[in-house]
This record gives C-alpha cells, sequence and structure tokens, in this order.
C-alpha cells in the first residue's frame, strides 16, 4: 500500500519519478504527489487527489526540473484522500518534504507535543507528524539531516518507508524502512528508490533491499551508500542482482494487467514448477522441505496463516495435507491469529503465505509463531520480501510481477506449492504410496495444459457474464476442495465488480443462505465430478426449486449437470485434489468480464490496493 519512488543522479528527475508512479499505481491511487529539488536548490511540491494522470496534469504549468526528487502514491490510513492530504508532507518551515508508506501509531502524542513547541499543522496524516518531528530534532541538535531522521525514527512507534528531501541540499536523499518496503537502485552515477523494483528495473537491476529498520543516506556523485540501523550500527550495503523483466510488468497488448494475468497462469504455473516437478522421473524436488524434512516429521501440527485469496489458498493447503500427509493443520487469518494469543508449540509449524511477502499481519503472525519457537516456512512470490527473510525456509511461487489488484496467478501458483509441499511430505512421511504419488505428480504437471483449454473458451464465459451484470448478489458454493474455490470466486466479484458475493460449503446453504434465493439470484455452483458428486447435484436440484439461477462449473461431458443448470461452464478432467487450480480459472474470468462490462476499473478497484504492509 502506498508506492514510493525516488531519484538522485544526472537526469531530469520528473519523467523517471511519474513513470514509476505508474508502475507502483497497484498500490495505491487515492492521490499522488511529487517533489523535486531545482538547479537553484528550491524545493517544490507537487500533489492532488486522484491518480497519476491527474497529478501530470496539474504539473503541466508547473517548474518540473530538477534531478533529484521523491513521488508518491497514496492509499490513505488516516485522513481522507484529498489534495492537503496527498504525499509529499513539507515540514513547517518547508524546508523538508516528506513521503511515506504506513503508519505512524503515537503520532498523536507527537503532534501534541509538536503542538505545544509551536507547529501547526495542515493536514490529518500521521505522516504530516513524521516531518515535523525530524524537522523539530533537526534544529534541537542542529545536525545532519540524515542525524535527524536517524533519532525521530528511533522515537516514532510504527511502520514506515520513507524518503525525504530538503531545501538547499540538491545532493542528498536520505530514506528509512520499518515495516514496509523499500528498495535502493544502484546505477552509473545515479540511485533509485522504490517500494518494489518496478519503477527502478528499466534503469539498473542492482538493487540493495533496505532491511529493517535501516537508514540510507544517498549522495550525489559518490559510491559511499551509508546505511545504520537504528541501534546506529554501521552497515555494508549489499547489492544484488533483480530477476525481473521489464516485458513482465507491462500489459503485453491486454487491456488490464488482470487479464493478462489470468491469461499467464499456464506460464506461471510452469515457471513455479519448473525444476521442482520432475516429469521424467515422476518426483518433486523442493529443498526447502528436503532440507527440513525432520520438522514435519516431527510437528505436532501445521498452522497456516495468510490474509485474503493467500488465505483461500491455505484452505485448500489444510484439505491436501490432512488428506495425504495425516497431518493436523489449522488454518487462521493472519490478523486474528496475532491477537488472540493463540497457543503454538515449540514443535509446530508455521506457513506463512502472502504474495507480497510484506502483508503487515502475516509478518507478525510470523513473528508471534517465531517468539514461540515453531518453525516457520514462507511461501511467497516477491523476492528478497520480508516473508523471505524472516522465515526459517521457504518455497518462491515464481509468478513474476502481480500487479493487478484482484490477485489470479499467486492463488494459482501458491495453490501449486501447496501441492508440491504436501505430495513431497506425504512421500517422504509415506503417507502417500508410490503409484498415487507419482500418478498425481504427472497429474500436477498436466495442469498447465488443462488451464490452457479452459482460457481458450473465455468468450463463453464473457457471453454468459453478460446476462449477470445486473446482479446486485451472487452466491457461490462448493465442496471439499472447491469450498475455498467458492470463497475465492465470491472475493474476486466483490473486489473487481462491487456486487456483493456470498461463498458457502453448498450443503450448508441450507442452514441460512437458500432463504436469500428466489428467480433473481445467480449461484454459481463448483460441482466437478468427484466423490460427493451426487450430493451437490441434490444442492443444485434444492435451488433450482427455489427458482435460483444456476452456473454450474463441471467436468467435461457432463450432461447431467446441464439439463439442470442455466449454464454449465466445462473444465478438462483432473484429479480432485487438483481440481481447484482449474475450477477457478472460470470464476476470475467470470469476474474479470461482469466487472468490465459494468465499466469498473478491475486494474485498480475502489478502496483497495495491493500488497497490505499497513493493519
Ligand atoms: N499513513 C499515511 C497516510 O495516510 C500513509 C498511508 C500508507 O502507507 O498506506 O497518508
Amino acid at each position: 500500500m502506498c508506492g514510493i519512488v525516488g531519484y538522485i543522479g544526472n537526469r531530469e528527475a520528473y519523467p523517471i519519478l511519474i513513470k514509476g508512479l505508474h508502475r507502483l499505481e497497484y498500490r495505491g491511487y487515492d492521490s499522488a504527489g511529487i517533489a523535486l529539488i531545482d538547479s537553484e536548490s528550491n524545493l517544490h511540491v507537487y500533489k492532488t487527489k486522484g491518480k497519476v494522470a491527474n497529478l501530470e496534469q496539474y504539473c503541466k504549468d508547473k517548474n518540473i526540473s530538477g534531478t533529484i526528487g521523491i513521488a508518491h502514491t497514496r492509499w490513505a490510513t488516516h485522513g481522507e484522500p484529498n489534495d492537503v492530504n496527498a504525499h509529499p508532507h513539507y515540514s513547517q518551515s518547508e524546508n523538508l518534504a516528506l513521503i511515506h508508506n504506513g503508519i505512524i501509531e503515537n503520532y498523536l502524542p507527537l503532534r501534541q507535543m509538536l503542538e505545544k513547541n509551536g507547529f501547526t499543522f495542515v493536514s490529518q496524516t500521521d505522516t504530516e507528524v513524521l516531518v515535523q518531528f525530524i524537522e523539530y530534532v533537526r534544529s534541537k541538535s542542529q545536525c545532519s539531516l540524515y542525524e535527524a531522521v536517524h533519532q525521530a525514527l528511533s522515537q516514532v512507534v510504527g511502520a514506515y518507508a520513507i524518503g525525504v528531501l530538503e531545501k538547499g541540499n540538491a545532493d542528498v536523499l536520505v530514506a528509512a524502512r520499518k515495516g514496509s518496503p523499500l528498495i535502493v537502485g544502484v546505477g552509473e552515477q545515479e540511485y533509485f528508490l522504490g517500494s518494489d523494483a518496478s519503477p527502478i528495473v528499466e534503469y539498473t537491476k542492482n538493487v540493495i533491499y533496505l532491511g529493517e529498520e535501516e537508514i540510507v543516506e544517498i549522495k550525489r556523485g559518490s559510491s559511499d551508500i551509508l546505511i545504520k540501523n537504528l541501534s546506529n550500527v554501521k552497515l555494508k550495503p549489499q547489492i544484488q542482482k533483480i530477476q525481473m523483466d521489464l516485458s513482465e510488468i507491462e500489459k503485453g497488448g491486454f487491456e488490464h494487467f488482470m487479464l493478462k494475468e489470468i491469461f499467464e497462469q499456464p506460464k506461471s504455473l510452469e515457471m513455479c514448477m519448473n525444476g521442482r516437478v520432475q516429469t521424467e522421473m515422476q518426483e518433486i524436488i523442493l529443498s526447502g522441505i528436503r532440507d527440513n524434512i525432520a520438522k514435519f516429521r516431527n510437528a505436532r501440527r501445521i498452522l497456516i496463516t495468510a490474509c485474503g485469496t493467500s488465505w483461500h489458498a491455505a484452505l485448500i493447503g489444510k484439505y491436501l495435507i490432512e488428506y495425504y500427509c495425516k497431518i493436523p493443520v489449522e488454518v487462521e487469518v493472519a490478523s486474528e491469529f496475532r491477537y488472540r494469543n493463540p497457543v503454538v508449540f515449540e514443535d509446530d509449524v508455521l506457513i506463512a503465505i502472502s504474495q507480497s511477502g510484506e502483508t503487515a499481519d502475516t509478518l507478525a503472525a510470523i513473528e508471534l509463531a517465531k517468539a514461540n519457537g515453531a518453525f516457520i516456512y514462507g511461501i511467497c512470490n516477491a523476492v528478497g520480501s520480508s516473508v523471505a527473510r524472516l522465515t526459517h525456509s521457504g518455497t518462491y511461487t515464481h509468478a513474476g510481477p502481480e500487479i493487478g489488484v484482484a490477485s489470479t496467478k499467486a492463488f494459482t501458483t501458491q495453490v501449486a506449492v501447496l501441492t508440491m509441499i504436501t505430495l513431497l511430505l506425504g512421500k517422504e512421511l509415506g503417507t502417500i504410496d508410490d503409484s498415487t504419488y507419482k500418478h498425481l505428480v504427472t497429474s500436477l504437471s498436466e495442469v498447465s495444459k488443462k488451464i490452457e483449454k479452459i482460457l481458450s473458451k473465455a468468450d463463453k464465459i464473457e457471453q454468459i457474464s453478460k446476462v449477470f451484470t445486473y446482479a446486485r448478489n451472487f452466491m457461490y458454493l462448493g465442496r471439499g476442495y472447491n469450498y475455498p474455490v467458492a470463497l475465492e470466486g465470491a472475493l474476486k466479484l466483490k473486489e473487481i465488480s462491487y456486487i456483493h458475493a456470498e461463498g458457502y460449503p453448498a450443503a450448508e446453504m441450507k442452514h441460512g443462505p437458500i432463504a436469500l434465493v428466489d428467480e433473481e439470484m445467480p449461484i454459481v455452483v463448483v460441482a466437478p465430478k468427484f466423490k460427493i458428486y451426487d450430493k451437490i447435484v441434490s444442492n443444485i436440484e434444492e435451488l433450482k426449486a427455489r427458482k435460483g439461477k444456476i452456473i454450474a462449473i463441471v467436468t467435461e461431458g457432463d450432461t447431467n449437470i446441464a439439463n439442470i443448470a442455466d449454464y454449465v461452464i466445462e473444465i478438462p478432467s483432473t484429479e480432485e485434489c487438483l481440481s481447484p487450480l482449474l475450477t477457478v480459472i472460470p470464476l476470475q474470468l467470470l469476474s474479470y468480464y461482469i466487472a468490465t462490462a459494468k465499466g469498473r476499473n478491475v486494474d485498480q478497484p475502489r478502496n483497495l490496493a495491493k500488497s497490505v504492509t499497513v493493519e
């Protein structure tokens, strides 16, 4: 949430910053702003409500020259999204400008203290308090900007990634992070800042992932990068190479990132399984599991924690692991887990799942379980993210950058990773017999081709979607492995179309939701042909008897349901435990087409942002 970009070097900063903001806009789009220092060392701040395009428009007649600057796209936490609350924020004297991603939790006492000392505030944000506080510290101790930031941050409670500029000081950019991600790009005689690598990759692949509580000073023309942590320990900058191509963060001819990412799933799954699913030997190779097999073998139970779509993947993980590995699994949303004083044993394994690897609640859940002595295994997409750093071991999903706010390929790759973990664990623990193991490994390797087949019939799903743009409510039902898929389908629709939708275990609808069913209620039933197929057919009959409009996701050639349902969407046949990887695809497309038919901005749905770095 909130995108940060910064530049210092020999080029004009504005075009780099604006392009960077466009790339980061998925992280927030309530307002956008930019601060630049011109050749006379004057500091200018331009900011406005709305999207980055509004900022560009606003800047048209402004002085946008300067080779140093910072910029921000906001997802508001404190104070409504308006011009005044937009970042960058000036300090009282207008000598400092600051951008911030995160929440300063003790902003109120700090603000009161500053007000007593003559500071006045123009915004409602926690961020303005921070920039004023830095100015206050600076005026008290007459120290450098870097020192003032350092001292101020040691008294701040909360999460931040910040960038700070100072009037009259066109050669220095100071930045810091705790809890929110921040990357420094290191080019030839130039440096970049970014919440992620997307605003940087076009210019350099050399980056420093700033660590927790680290403060960095970047100087124009100098190769010395000063990094200290809050305990004042000087750290050696570790330059790493980013594995990302520009093409991965562009739309590549698709109308939206979300559609591109839905269609990318065969490829992203192949990337995810590459070298891990060995088709010839019919083996799974996952070093994170193999190297820590004793931890899993001796585990009292596995806890899985996540938020949003990743939580749905986690629920599928429970079905998989309990069935094939016979280890008890508990799944809990991270925001609940972290605050309810859960019982965590030293012989528990906690699996934490997060696309960005920066989800604030998931990180807190990791810390909590770690403090209790549990073994922590991470599943995330963003290489070098906080999840990757804080966990004992883990598996990257390698889905490639996911820009659309509604998660699609991150979900399927998370489910694929959980499936690989299950198969390998089951084999190692002796809970899966050899022929089942080999058969499932082969079936898993065939999933990508089957998804391609579903995608090739996207136009049929688009047709169906047109019928349902009127709907004010939707119900999604599934059983077993496909119950979490029903939850995911409902979430996708809510997120991007703003139609109210509920996911439910199919049989459970008799205990309440069936009261909502009438001829106006579309019900998506995920009903591939597996062992409790007959039960779900009965559920469909019950809904039909109450005039519900049924859209059923069925196994190819299922004429039975085709005769009862209003619409059917077929998926190729597969094993039951792999079916979520297929059944979710039509649900993603259905949501996408309904939302676009309603004219929604599917890549940047209202009130949402990707990478939830605040609680
Ligand atoms: N707390 C800051 C604000 O409301 C930053 C928000 C964020 O990082 O999402 O402006």
